[in-house]
Order: C-alpha cells, then structure tokens, then sequence
C-alpha cells in the first residue's frame, strides 16, 4: 500500500510524540523516534499500544465499487483468520504466570486465579517456549501488548520485553519471592511470597 501511494511505511508504532512515530528497537530495550520525509505515512500500530476511544456521532459509510479484476487485481478468495482462543487486549484482568511457577502442572493453579477474578490468564515468553501455555497468551514485545486495569504478575521477574507488553495496565500485583525483583518497579503492589503458596490462598479467599 506504502509503495502504490509512494508513502513512508512504519510500522509497529508504539507512540505518536511531536518528533515523530515511536518504534522499538535494540530487541525493544529502547525506543527510536522516525520522522518519514514522505508527504504521506502508511502506519501500523502495536495491537494494545493506544486505548481505544469510543467513538462519537455516526460515521458516514461510502460504498465504493471497484471491480475486482481492474488494474490487475482479481479475488483470489477469502480465508477467515484463525480464532485466537484468546484476546488478551481487550481483558479487563490478566493474571500472568512466568517462569517462577515452576512447571505446566501448576499453570492451572494461576488460570485459577485469573477466572475467580473474571480475568484472562497470561504469560511470559518462557512459560510459552516452554510450551506450558499457548503463544496466544504471552505478553511482551514478542506476545500483546496489554492495558488491562488489573495485571496480576505471579513469578515474573520483570524483564524489559515483558515489562513493554504490560506497563500500561492500571494496577499491577506482582507475587515474587525475591524482593528485589525488577517486577518491584512498576507493581503498585509486591507480594513477596511463594507463588504456589500465595495463589491457591487468595483464590480460596475470593471464591468464599
Ligand atoms: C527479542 C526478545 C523478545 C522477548 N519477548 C518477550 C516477551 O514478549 N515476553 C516476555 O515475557 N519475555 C520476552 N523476552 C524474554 C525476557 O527477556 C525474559 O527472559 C522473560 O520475560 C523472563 O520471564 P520470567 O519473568 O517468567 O522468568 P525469569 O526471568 O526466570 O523470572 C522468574 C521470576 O520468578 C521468581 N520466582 C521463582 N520461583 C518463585 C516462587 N516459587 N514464587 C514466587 N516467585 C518465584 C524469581 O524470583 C524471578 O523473579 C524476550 C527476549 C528477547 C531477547
């Protein structure tokens, strides 16, 4: 599309400053502002990057008739997409489990958790390398990024490729048995405990 409108093309923009669009790079450890020269921009933006806002009035529907075989292009078919079984950008809750629950079998455990909280169950790259939960659910440059209004992070250090996918939640709990955990940095709330011990106790304690 870029190329028929001889526009710039950037994509997987993260921001929209004065300088210009804001994109990832250095394995999204940093960001780079790009300022096409081109008088027109095709963009694509990161899914879960902007909130959406509600759109206001009745937008006015042009149809328009362009028939498929013109100029060359002809309807090849028509495929739908493969369901995802998830879409963690529009949750309102994800409950994240990372490396520090140990193993697949307590994956259920978090899912647990995030259902008593009528959320969604995310995770960290590993946990989906690992191949204890599907690529659908990861969060982080790699996965969805997420705004949900409550992220519950349970033993997930806080790397920065996680950190990017999450950052914009409204409220973060993170349950971590190291103090320290760079995870500390952008929770609003720390619990330094056990994952395994701390999860199944808060689940029981809200399904009372
Ligand atoms: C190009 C690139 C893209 C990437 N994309 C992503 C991405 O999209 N998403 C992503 O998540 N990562 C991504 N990563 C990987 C990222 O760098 C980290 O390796 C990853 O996020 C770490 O996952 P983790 O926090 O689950 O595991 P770890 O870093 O191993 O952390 C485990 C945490 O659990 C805690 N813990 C351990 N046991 C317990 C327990 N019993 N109770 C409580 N806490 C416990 C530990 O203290 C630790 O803080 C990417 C990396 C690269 C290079």
């Amino acid at each position: 599309m870029a190329a028929g409108l001889k526009a710039g093309q950037v994509t997987e923009v993260v921001a929209i400053t004065e300088n210009g669009y804001e994109v990832g790079c250095c394995n999204a450890k940093m960001r780079r502002s790009v300022k096409p020269a081109t008088a027109k921009t095709v963009l694509t933006v990161q899914a879960g990057a902007f909130t959406a806002v509600q759109p206001s009035g009745s937008p006015t529907i042009e149809k328009l008739d362009i028939p498929a075989d013109s100029k060359g292009v002809s309807f090849g078919g028509y495929e739908p997409a493969e369901a995802k079984d998830v879409d963690l950008t529009k949750a309102e809750v994800i409950v994240s489990a990372g490396r520090g629950v140990g193993k697949k079998d307590n994956i259920p455990v978090i899912a647990e958790l995030a259902r008593a909280l009528g959320g969604e169950l995310g995770a960290s790259r590993p946990v989906v390398d690992s191949g204890w939960v599907e690529h659908s659910h990861q969060v982080g440059t790699t996965g969805q990024t997420v705004s949900p209004k409550l992220y519950v992070a349970c033993g997930i250090s806080g790397a920065i490729q996680h950190l990017a996918g999450m950052k914009k939640s409204d409220f973060v709990v993170a349950i971590n048995k190291d103090k320290d955990a760079p995870i500390g940095e952008v929770a609003d709330v720390l619990v330094v405990a056990d994952v395994m011990q701390f999860v199944p106790a808060l689940t029981a304690a809200l399904q009372k």
